[in-house]
């Protein structure tokens, strides 16, 4: 196994380590605050956050820095911060880990964040369900106000940096930026047509970033040991530092590793999570969260970055990976999948609100040995006519469980729609069906 440090995850690891503003401090925690406020310019932070290379760890990979420098330069107006922690992609779970066990490294990330894109406000928009987080990032808000780290005039510099939490009411779609916009503005919480971008018209219609929570918990440690130092971890130019995986399904230690990105899938599967949890192979694995598209045991050995998972066919997306053992019927866990998607479509565009649903009464039928011949033909047309068709990414996620399985399984598919075929012929046929 290659050695790596942690860095997002080592706090958590010290035995005792409570994720308080005394321990976090004794950890070095505000460091970075101390380094930059009143000493470094705005720019220049940014500047040195688009020199590390980080890109968004909540899905796309934009390069963070770059996204911050996207903001009107002469507005002078409010700007705002929102921390992205709508964490809802099935199988990812590292942002609520980040939240629970140690909160003052995301609430330093916001700072410096705010600082750099001159924002006096910043909201944390955080799924309902994550109670517990919600009641933890409050408690360190309040501590990290009392300490000045936050709130007016941090720290004697004349800079303001207030953070609000905002819980959301549990719709998966509210982790697409604009639908957070939208329902942080107390709306219903629907993708906006863009353009234009948040960069301009934003939350409240004003310049807004938003940023994932582990993308924000990794700037007071590019701040404190150099871009250059986190530029060299990884698998550089394009994909720096480290990422938390959340392996989960048939492994032996399922959980949440942090690794520098490059490192193989087999790599983090066999080492890292233990290997299969029985005697039975790998079948297939989702290689980060359930809007990426199945991979097969031949990209065991493809690398954890954002351009070799692409050229492999998917993303690494939220970073959850689901592996799944031989035995398991890949058309069943694509109905899975997209049974989540019908749920959550928030049936602003017409591909996704009906499509949705027809993808899913055709898997439906499939799955219970009541598929015909042409349910491949109509599954692969409603694919193509739903990705790229619609308002916001989603539509392209719900598609990919299927398309990705009729791609590498299709075999299944055409089993269970053999094995209708045959129950049908011994089913008794109404008088004068057979002419
Ligand atoms: Fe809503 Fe789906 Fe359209 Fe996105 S693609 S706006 S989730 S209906």
């Amino acid at each position: 196994m290659g050695q790596h440090e942690p860095i997002l995850l080592k706090n958590m690891s010290h035995p005792g380590y409570t994720g308080s503003l005394a321990d976090y401090e004794r950890t070095g925690g505000y460091q970075a605050v101390k380094k930059v406020m009143g000493k470094v310019s705005p720019a220049e932070v940014t500047q040195l956050v688009i020199k590390s290379g980080l890109r968004g760890r909540g899905g796309a990979g934009f390069p963070t820095g770059v996204k911050w420098g996207f903001l009107p330069k002469d507005y002078q107006g409010l700007r705002y911060l929102c921390c992205n922690a709508d964490e809802s992609e099935p199988g990812t779970f590292k942002d609520r880990q980040l939240i629970e066990r140690d909160p003052h490294q995301i609430l330093e990330g916001i700072v410096l964040a705010c600082y750099a894109i001159a924002a006096e406000t910043a909201y944390i928009y955080i799924r309902g369900e994550f109670v517990l987080g919600a009641r933890i990032l409050e408690k360190a808000i309040g501590e990290a106000r009392r300490a000045g780290y936050i709130g007016k005039n941090i720290l004697g510099t004349g800079v303001t940096v207030d953070i609000w939490v905002h819980r959301g009411a549990g719709a998966y779609i509210c982790g697409e930026e604009t639908a957070l916009l939208e329902s942080l503005e107390g709306k219903r919480g629907l993708p906006r047509v863009k353009p234009p971008f948040p960069a301009t018209h934003g939350l409240y219609n004003k310049p807004t970033v938003v940023n994932n929570v582990e993308t924000l918990a990794n700037l007071p440690h590019i701040i404190n040991r150099g871009p250059e130092w986190f530029a060299a971890i990884g698998s550089p130019p394009k994909s720096t530092g480290t990422r938390i995986f959340c392996v989960s399904g048939h492994v032996k230690r399922p959980g949440n590793y942090e690794v520098p990105m490059g490192i193989t899938f087999r790599e983090l599967i066999y080492e890292h999570a233990g290997g299969m949890r029985s005697e039975k192979p790998l079948k297939a694995f989702i290689p980060g969260g359930a809007s990426a598209p199945f991979l097969t045991p031949d990209h065991l050995d493809v690398k954890m970055d954002f351009e070799s998972v692409a050229a492999a066919g998917s993303m690494l997306g939220s970073g959850g990976v689901t592996v799944m053992e031989e035995g398991t019927s890949m058309v069943w866990a694509a109905l899975r999948l997209m049974e989540f998607f019908y749920h959550e479509s928030c049936g602003k565009c017409s591909p996704c609100r009906e499509g949705s649903s027809w993808l899913v009464q055709t898997m439906r039928r499939i799955v219970n040995k009541r598929g015909r011949a042409q349910d491949l033909e109509t599954l692969t047309d409603l694919c193509k006519n739903i990705a790229g068709r619609t308002v916001c990414a989603f539509g392209d996620a719900e598609v990919a469980p299927i398309m990705s399985t009729l791609k590498h399984w299709r075999p299944e598919y055409i089993a269970l729609i053999h094995e209708a075929e045959a129950a049908n012929l011994l089913r008794p046929q109404p008088v004068g069906a057979r002419g």
